[in-house]
This record gives C-alpha cells, sequence and structure tokens, in this order.
C-alpha cells in the first residue's frame, strides 16, 4: 500500500477552501492551488456548524468536483467525514485522503464508528484531528482505533483547543499538548492547521512559522479563490492566489528531526502561552479587585483589610510551596500584586469622593 501522508520526506502541504460550494469554486481554487506547486487539496463537504440553519456544506454533490480537480489538475484530494456513510461515499469515490474533526474526535463512538468502517481498506490515508479539549490521551486514543482496524497511513493535525479564553486566536495553540503526542509516539507525523487557530486570515502566518519552528511535518491551510465570498470561515482563508508568497515564508528547518531538536523552542513557546495566560488572568483579578472596591464603599470598609490580607499570603505561600516555588519570590510578587490592587481600589473610592 502506498503511504502518502506518513511517509513524505518533504513536509506535508495541505491547501484549500473550508467548504466546497459550487463546481466552479472548486475548480477556481483548485487550479491556484495548484499553480502554487502544492499536492494536496482540501474542501469540506459535510460541514459541522455549531448552530443549525447555517450553511452544512454541499454533501454528496460536491464528491464529483473532488474528483473533476484529481483527474483536472493531478491534486490529491481530501474531505471531513463524520460518520461512515461519509466514509462509504468517500471510498467508493476514489478521495485520497479523509479527516477526523475536531467535533468528531471529542467522541469515542464516533470514530470508533468511523473506524470501523474503514476496517481494512487499502489505500486510504486518514488525518486525525486533535479533539475540542486539550486531552492527549483522547486524540491518542482517536489514533489508535484508525489503527486497530489496519490503517497504517495516519497523521496528526493540530488545530487548537477551545478554552474559555483563546484570544487573540480562534483556538488556543497550547503547543504543549500536540508535542506530548509527539513525544508520545515518535513515528507519527504532526501538521498543523493553522487557519483554525488563527481564525483570521493575517495571524495564520504567525501560528504556520511557529509550528514549522518546532519540528511539525506540515501544514493545513483554508484557502478559497475569493475569500470574501466564502460561505463558511470566511475571516481565516487566504486567497489561493497568495498562497506560493505565503509558503515560502515558512521555513522547517526541524522536519525529520529528533525531539531533542525542538525542545528549545518548544519550550520557549510554551512560556509565550503561559506568559499570555499570566497576563489574562491578572487582569481578571484586577477586575474583580475594582469589583470589590464598589462594595467596600457600600459598606463604608477601609481598602486595607489586614485580615484578608494575611488569609490572601498564607494561602498563596501554602500553595507555592507545594508547587515548589520560593516563599521570597512569591512574597516579593504578591507585595507588589497587592499594591497595585489597593492603587486601583483607592483610585475608584477617591473619584467617587470627588478627591
Ligand atoms: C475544517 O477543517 O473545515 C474543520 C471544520 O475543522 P475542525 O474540525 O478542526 O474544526
Ligand atoms: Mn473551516
Amino acid at each position: 500500500m502506498k503511504k502518502f501522508l506518513s511517509a513524505s520526506t518533504k513536509p506535508i502541504i495541505i491547501c484549500g477552501p473550508c467548504s466546497a460550494e459550487s463546481r466552479e469554486q472548486v475548480l477556481k481554487s483548485a487550479e491556484e492551488v495548484k499553480e502554487s506547486g502544492i499536492e494536496w487539496f482540501r474542501a469540506g463537504l459535510w460541514k459541522p456548524r455549531t448552530r443549525p440553519h447555517s450553511f452544512e456544506g454541499v454533501g454528496e454533490e460536491g464528491i464529483s468536483w473532488l474528483n473533476e480537480v484529481q483527474k483536472m489538475y493531478s491534486l490529491k484530494v481530501c474531505t471531513e467525514v463524520a460518520n461512515p456513510y461519509h466514509v462509504e461515499l468517500c471510498l467508493k469515490n476514489n478521495i485520497d485522503a479523509l479527516w477526523i474533526g475536531a467535533r468528531s474526535a471529542a467522541n469515542p463512538f464516533t470514530v470508533q464508528e468511523i473506524a470501523e468502517s474503514l476496517r481494512g481498506v487499502k489505500d486510504i490515508s486518514v488525518m486525525v484531528k486533535n479533539p475540542t479539549t486539550p486531552d492527549v490521551n483522547l486524540w491518542l486514543g482517536d489514533i489508535e482505533r484508525i489503527e486497530k482496524q489496519g490503517i497504517n497511513d495516519i497523521i496528526a493535525v493540530h488545530r487548537g483547543f477551545n478554552l474559555q479564553n483563546n484570544l487573540p486566536y480562534r483556538q488556543s495553540p497550547l503547543w504543549r499538548i500536540p508535542l506530548e503526542l509527539k513525544q508520545r509516539r515518535k513515528d507519527l507525523k504532526i501538521i498543523c492547521d493553522a487557519s483554525h487557530i488563527a481564525g483570521k486570515s493575517e495571524l495564520v502566518k504567525e501560528i504556520a512559522k511557529c509550528s514549522a519552528s518546532i519540528g511539525f511535518n506540515g501544514l493545513m491551510i483554508e484557502a478559497h479563490s475569493n475569500p470574501k465570498k466564502a460561505k463558511t470561515d470566511a475571516q481565516q482563508q487566504l486567497y489561493t492566489k497568495e498562497l506560493k508568497s505565503f509558503l515560502n515564508e515558512i521555513n522547517f528547518p526541524l522536519q525529520n528531526k529528533g525531539q531533542e531538536d525542538c525542545n528549545l523552542q518548544m519550550y520557549r513557546e510554551e512560556i509565550n502561552d503561559i506568559d499570555e495566560n499570566i497576563c489574562i488572568l491578572m487582569a481578571e483579578r484586577m477586575n474583580l479587585s475594582k469589583k470589590i472596591a464598589q462594595i467596600k464603599i457600600e459598606k463604608n470598609m477601609t481598602v486595607f483589610q489586614a485580615d484578608r490580607w494575611k488569609e490572601v499570603m498564607n494561602r498563596t505561600l501554602e500553595r507555592g510551596e507545594q508547587a515548589g516555588l520560593s516563599k521570597d519570590f512569591l512574597q516579593e510578587i504578591y507585595n507588589i500584586i497587592h499594591q497595585e490592587s489597593v492603587r486601583l481600589q483607592e483610585n475608584i473610592i477617591n473619584s467617587k469622593n470627588g478627591k
């Protein structure tokens, strides 16, 4: 059996629209993908939408368009499957690769059904996106379910995780999760769906560059001949015409290298993630402090409450010690946080009092 994806020695680049919308749109986008020197074309036929009544894909009709793309442009084509019926249609019509989307990947029953419908199939490549929650075991389990049915051309696709706060992106990259998968399954290739992480076309490049710099094996990028008119994910799709220059800027220096070569960059990305979260949490903490200022005004309380401050500090030092942090360090940081909190509350109270 030919392993199209997992045996590739070059970075795996898969581009195309979020959704197949019309024959013309598919062929035009494919023509421009081909002109960019790309070998793989993607287009969703069945679209998992968060809410009903929005465009849910053209379905079965689009398969013949993908077949035309294969013939006219010698591109390999792939689409998302979410149930055994989708799989059956794709297999019957020689679609080159399938992917399991993030919502399906979150449900082991769904993945098991899809996996069983692939039992013993030759010449199919399967991509497994990460589930929407950052659970590396669930993702790994999805891959194992497909492997157990005898499919041996499987790659993983990192498309980000849906946390409470994903800003500035649509999904949080949490690089440590795909890298943990990579560490646990050194044989497995991982590509990055930078479009669904970024959520905005102008942010796709920084995510793509970051994934390449930490040893990912390729990219899935949403691109449309006319993104402004796209029926789904219009904000994040690139122009297919722009793909060539976009890809020229992405280097894959660590492609096919071991984990050790990626560690420095990986740890730096994780630190960036954590620093962003520290800022977000700090802002949330200060906002709560401001709300408390209002209550203190109503109850006629002083800003500084010695007992409460003692309680906060003790609790923090206890947690910090359990986490292996030095007492001096935490005390210093918490004194600064407390000072800022007091300053904000005093500002509110003073402006209320017309000072
Ligand atoms: C997609 O690739 O079009 C898609 C719906 O992706 P995800 O499952 O990652 O949301
Ligand atoms: Mn999409």
